[in-house]
């Protein structure tokens, strides 16, 4: 499976818009184990890539994860711009390349995460987003169910990475605030593979 160009786009767009809607959702999640900013960090980069394409239409989805890369990494600022900024980019590089599958392409996201972030599965971050749904749409059984999932899964985690490791077992209980704004990202992937199938 791959995504033409509109496709990604929707994608991206989509995923804006579950940024902006659901920006204090995100800084109070990162107010529980974190300094309350996702959200206004994930805000700002979710304008960023309006603006960005608005400017220049992207001609091809190497273009358009490029330019979301880039206002992620310029914009969002934290740990996380640099760590979307990577996959995205990661992911740019990689679909230039004709024949790549969607699946080995999130894993390539997955992987700039792992290698920026010097992080793996259960730390309580991103990763353990990522990683199940790449996972999941190698097997060919990637839905929301599986997204949920996952998300759910970083609650009962102790963090070993990023600002939430500094709370050790405190950190347990709470979901994980970059889990919940890579769980929109995926949430509108499955978007727009619903409306092909
Ligand atoms: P900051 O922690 O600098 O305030 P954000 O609040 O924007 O940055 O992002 C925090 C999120 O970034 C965390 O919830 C986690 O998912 C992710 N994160 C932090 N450090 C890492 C890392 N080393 N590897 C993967 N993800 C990480
Ligand atoms: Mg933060």
């Amino acid at each position: 499976m791959k995504l033409e160009l509109n496709e990604a786009q929707k994608w991206i767009e989509l995923f804006v818009e579950k940024l902006e809607a659901n920006k204090s959702e995100l800084n109070e999640l990162d107010t529980a184990i974190g300094d309350g900013d996702h959200g206004t960090n994930m805000d700002r980069g979710a304008k960023a890539i309006t603006e960005s394409f608005a400017k220049k239409a992207p001609e091809n989805v190497s273009d358009l994860y490029k330019a979301t890369a880039f206002a992620m990494i310029q914009k969002v600022g934290g740990a996380s711009g640099p760590l979307y900024g990577t996959a995205f980019l990661d992911m740019s590089k990689a679909v230039k390349s004709e024949n790549i599958e969607l699946a080995d392409l999130i894993q390539i996201g997955a992987d700039g995460i792992k290698r920026r972030g010097e992080s793996d599965i259960k730390m309580k971050t991103m990763i353990d987003v990522w990683q199940p749904i790449a996972d999941a749409m190698k097997q060919d059984n990637f839905d929301k169910s599986v997204v949920e999932d996952a998300l759910d899964s970083t609650k009962d985690m102790v963090a070993t990475k990023g600002r939430a490791s500094y709370l050790e077992e405190k950190s347990k209980g709470h979901l994980d605030p970059g889990s919940q704004s890579s769980a929109y990202l995926f949430e509108s992937l499955v978007d727009v593979l619903g409306e092909n199938s």
